[in-house]
């Protein structure tokens, strides 16, 4: 279906207040955003606007039930410095899968692309050149009916925004292995891109972060045995030549790099198993020298090598060498920029 989206241009450009190549994520904000409401059962007048505040009753329903959920993607420059998304599309799913889960409506994922292409395309001046930097696409949706009460919201807005990212130097992290709180629950809202799912991480994050490590490592709820992720990225081990990564068991945010580094360990001769591993597993694999590398995976940072994993009770120390991980960032980034072939059509030009 083809879409007409109003444009109201912004008078000026803020691009050149900031060093967008160099610039931390999540801090500056482009030109203009594009928004869409839901009323009457449907998503009404798709519009590029300035970016600016939303006005907000205070009765909004987002903000006392929590129904908001968010997605986040990254434009780079490739030849000829045409924009280019990364399987947009994944992520257009997944807020829907996202929406059903919390009573939110659908978002049409033609829309969804064609808001962001659009959205991309007008803010051309704001995507970083340096190697390793983008700009970051943010896509949400929240409830902005004002009423009082436990219901699902008849009201919604669906917003991009786009904040340039300078290059991530992600060094070596340490994780830890949280044994009292938990992210996710059987039959929870662990594998939707929730709010209330990140408000829930904060304090157990900011307590590992005063104890020196870098992240959480989550686990299940029950048992705290079972591996789940770790801070906003899923988790990849390699133990004797294989790879292992969580199953995606209804606790697991589907992460659409965790997909891609599937395909692209398979391809490069690998085998991959997506299956359930335990943190007693890990340390086995570590006292036997058959732990190899790990590393955790997400859209903000790509891959993050895993130096450590610990809390009170143990400390595993991973090898210091990553060769496998490092080939594996490589060629995602080479991808990203159309240095190598896009042999997965993975990439999704903005013209
Ligand atoms: N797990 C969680 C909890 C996340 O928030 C994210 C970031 N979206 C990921 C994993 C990685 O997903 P993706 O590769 O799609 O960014």
């Amino acid at each position: 279906m083809s879409y007409t989206i109003k444009e109201t241009k912004a008078a000026t450009s803020r691009a050149r207040e900031y060093d967008i190549n160099s610039i931390p994520m999540g801090i500056a904000f482009t030109d203009h955003m594009f928004i869409c409401d839901y009323d009457n059962g449907q998503w009404n007048n798709p519009r590029i606007e300035p970016m600016g505040l939303i006005p907000t009753h205070p009765a909004a329903m987002a903000l006392h039930y929590g129904q908001a959920i968010f997605e986040g993607l990254k434009a780079t420059l490739g030849k000829d410095d045409t924009p280019l998304l990364f399987r947009p599309e994944e992520n257009a799913k997944r807020l829907n899968f996202s929406a059903d889960r919390m009573g939110m409506p659908e978002f049409p994922e033609d829309l969804f692309v064609e808001g962001l292409k659009k959205l991309v395309a007008i803010e051309h001046n704001w995507i970083p050149k340096n190697e390793g930097s983008a700009l970051y696409l943010r896509p949400f949706m929240y409830a902005d009916e004002a009423f009082i009460g436990m219901r699902a919201a008849t009201k919604y807005k669906f917003i991009i925004m786009a904040s340039p990212a300078g290059p991530f130097f992600s060094r070596p992290i340490k994780l830890y292995a949280e044994t009292k709180y938990v992210r996710a629950v059987n039959g929870g809202t662990g594998e939707a891109k929730a709010a209330g799912n990140y408000a829930a991480a904060i304090r157990p994050t900011e307590f590992a972060k005063a104890k020196g490590y870098d992240q959480v490592l989550w686990l299940d709820a029950q048992n705290f045995e079972y591996i789940q992720e770790v801070g906003t990225m899923n988790i990849f081990f390699k133990i004797a030549g294989k790879f292992v990564t969580p199953n995606l068991n209804g606790s697991v945010l589907a992460g659409i790099t965790r997909m891609s580094v599937i395909d692209l360990l398979r391809d490069k001769g690998f085998e991959v198993e997506e299956r359930p591993i335990t943190i007693t597993e890990v340390k086995e694999a570590s006292t036997n020298g058959m732990l190899e590398e790990s590393f955790g995976v997400g859209t903000a940072v790509g891959i993050a090598m895993v130096e450590e994993i610990g809390n009170m009770d143990f400390t595993i120390k991973l090898p210091k060498e990553n060769p496998v991980s490092k080939d594996v960032q490589d060629t995602l980034n080479k991808i990203k920029t159309q240095q190598l072939e896009d042999k997965f059509s993975w990439i999704v030009p903005v013209e």
